[in-house]
This record gives structure tokens, sequence and C-alpha cells, in this order.
């Protein structure tokens, strides 16, 4: 045992859920999860509930209060930083972490597929990995990831892809940046190249909204934006188009003075810039004024947006080309 010790902070999410006859609800405390690791690591582990809720209820304001508390750990002290979370929108928190936050330790999100109830429970051995991940220094450098099934997946790249199996994450565009094995940590790609972190940070208080478009789309749900909507962030098909009618309403939102960002809907890959001509085209888009997204899926994008506008900055830095 050495004097290093490693945070745990529990979010919730199927890792730390019981079984309930309506229904599996996370009920375990950091300190209950702590406790499977017992005996597996010479490395001290400190237990702290943040969250004891489902992913799909975690906000942008939970990913503030949780990036403030990896803080204060990093400044108390920690070596790394394990936190357990629900998969659904564990994408969303880890990039959120990767806009604001420093980290000159590993920051590691996990969780599990499988509650503890069920045959073939994934949390333990994910929360292993986890916490190896976390114990090597070298890792700081790739800033906040996701570990599940023993694979490293970097915050800007990773996914879950698969509803139901245990095998639920990938990251389509790069792949896993490293593998876990043996309680090692082996490294595959380097730490992505554009720096996720945001030039000035503060707590979320601007509302961007996602519209995923549709073979058909047209300006019906645009034209009625509420003016509660400060941003729109557009997942567009390919390359980053909207069907022609779609395409005038979009315009006049940014026409309006509200920014909109245009991202794609497929699983990987960039928004093009000088391609394709024509209504709707990421041409046509970019020149009336939408701003590209770069190759940031349209929920990172929306995070991006979101924070960066209520760190009052402007939209063409927040997405400016070297970062996206
Ligand atoms: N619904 C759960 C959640 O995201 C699923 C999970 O944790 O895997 O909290």
């Amino acid at each position: 045992m050495t004097d290093r010790f490693i945070s745990l902070l529990a979010m919730g999410g199927t890792i730390s859920t019981a079984a309930a006859e309506d229904g599996a609800v996370p009920t375990r405390s950091a300190d209950e999860l702590a406790a499977t690791l017992a005996g597996q690591t010479g490395i001290r582990v400190l237990p702290r509930d943040i969250e004891r809720i489902s992913s799909p209820a975690v906000t942008p304001l939970h990913m503030w209060e949780l990036a403030c508390a990896v803080r204060e750990e990093i400044d108390g002290g920690a070596a790394g930083i394990v936190i357990t979370h629900g998969t659904d929108t564990m994408e969303e928190t880890t990039y959120a972490l990767a806009l604001l936050l420093e980290t000159p330790v590993p920051v590691v999100l996990t969780g599990a597929m499988r509650p503890p109830h069920a045959p073939g429970h994934d949390g333990p051995g994910n929360l292993a990995a986890a916490l190896a991940t976390a114990s090597e220094p070298g890792m700081a450098a790739y800033g906040p990831v996701v570990v599940q099934q023993d694979e490293v997946h970097a915050a800007r790249w990773v996914t879950k892809l698969f509803s139901t199996r245990i095998a639920a994450f990938a990251s389509p565009a790069a792949g896993p940046v490293a593998l876990v094995s043996e309680g090692r940590v082996v490294p595959l790609l380097g730490p992505p190249p554009a720096i996720d972190r945001l030039g000035s940070v503060a707590p979320p208080t601007r509302r961007v909204e996602l519209l995923w478009v549709a073979a058909g789309m047209d300006s019906l749900l645009v034209d009625a934006l509420p003016d509660a909507v400060d941003a729109l962030v557009v997942a567009g098909t390919g390359g980053g188009h909207v069907p022609p009618a779609l395409a005038r309403g979009l315009i006049d939102v940014v026409r309006g003075g509200r920014p909109v960002v245009l991202s794609s809907r497929c699983a990987a890959g960039e928004v093009l810039r000088s391609t394709y001509g024509g209504e709707g085209s990421e041409r046509h888009l970019l020149s009336s004024g939408l701003v590209s997204a770069g190759s940031l899926s349209p929920l990172k994008a929306r995070l991006r947006l979101l924070f960066g506008l209520s760190a009052g900055l402007e939209v063409d830095p927040i997405f400016a080309p070297e970062v996206v």
C-alpha cells in the first residue's frame, strides 16, 4: 500500500443498481462499489457519492458539478479519478469533462451493461480495468476516457453503439486508444490531435437543442422554434446536408441571430466544406452562416456549443477548424 490514492466518484447507472419489483434502479453507494475492488490492487481507493441516478437523468448541470468534484479531487492529491456512470449518456458526460477540465491525472468513466443481479454482470471487471487505467499516469494525456470491456476510448470518439450487448462501446472513427491486459494499460494510439477543452468555462445557462434530419423534413419545426432556444445543432445527412425545404428555415434561424451548427448524423467522419452545391448542400449551408462541427458527433457538438456559449464564447472560435 502506498500514499497514492484514486478517487472513485459514483454517479449511478446500471453498475450501481439493485433488483426491484418494478425494475432495476441505482441504489449502491460509492463505498459499496469500492468494496468490489477489495484486495485487487495495492492502490488506495477513496469513494465519494456524487449522484445515484440513471444516466438519462443526467443534465449538463450534473456534468458541470461532476467536473467541479473532479477538480476538487485532483487538487486534493488524487493520482487518478474513476467515475462510475450509466452507460446511456456516458459519452456525453465524458465529452463534457473534456470541455471543462484540465487533466494532469487520468480521468476514467466506466459502468455496466448488465445489472449486478444478472448473469455475467460486467461491473466488477469494468471497474477493475478503469482503476488500472486511472493508475497509469501516462493516460492523463488522453483527457477523460471511457473504459469498458478492457478497451479505453477517447472522449471525442467514443459512442454507445449497441443498446444491450456488453460490448456496447466503440470509437468508429479511430478505434480504442488502448487496451487493458492483466491489469496493464497497453496503448494503441496517441491522444486525439485536437484539444477539446474550451478557452473559458462556466456553468451551463444556455439552451441548445438538437435536430436530427430525416428524408423529406421541411421547416415546420424550425419555423416554430421557441424563443427559449438559444442555438441549434443539426445532425445532417452524410457530409452535412439537409433537404432543400429545411435549408430555408435553418438559414432564417441564423439570420434571426441564433447560431446553427452543422454536424453529420453518420457515426463517423467530417462535415464536408467544398464538395457539393445546391440548396441544402454543405457549401450552401456554410456560406449562409451555419457553422461546421467538423468531426464532432451531434451530441458532442451540442455540449460544445452549450458550454461554450454559457462561458460567453462566440460560436466561430468554439468551432474553429483546428479544434473540431
Ligand atoms: N439506463 C442505464 C443508465 O444509463 C443504463 C446503464 O447504466 O447501462 O443509467
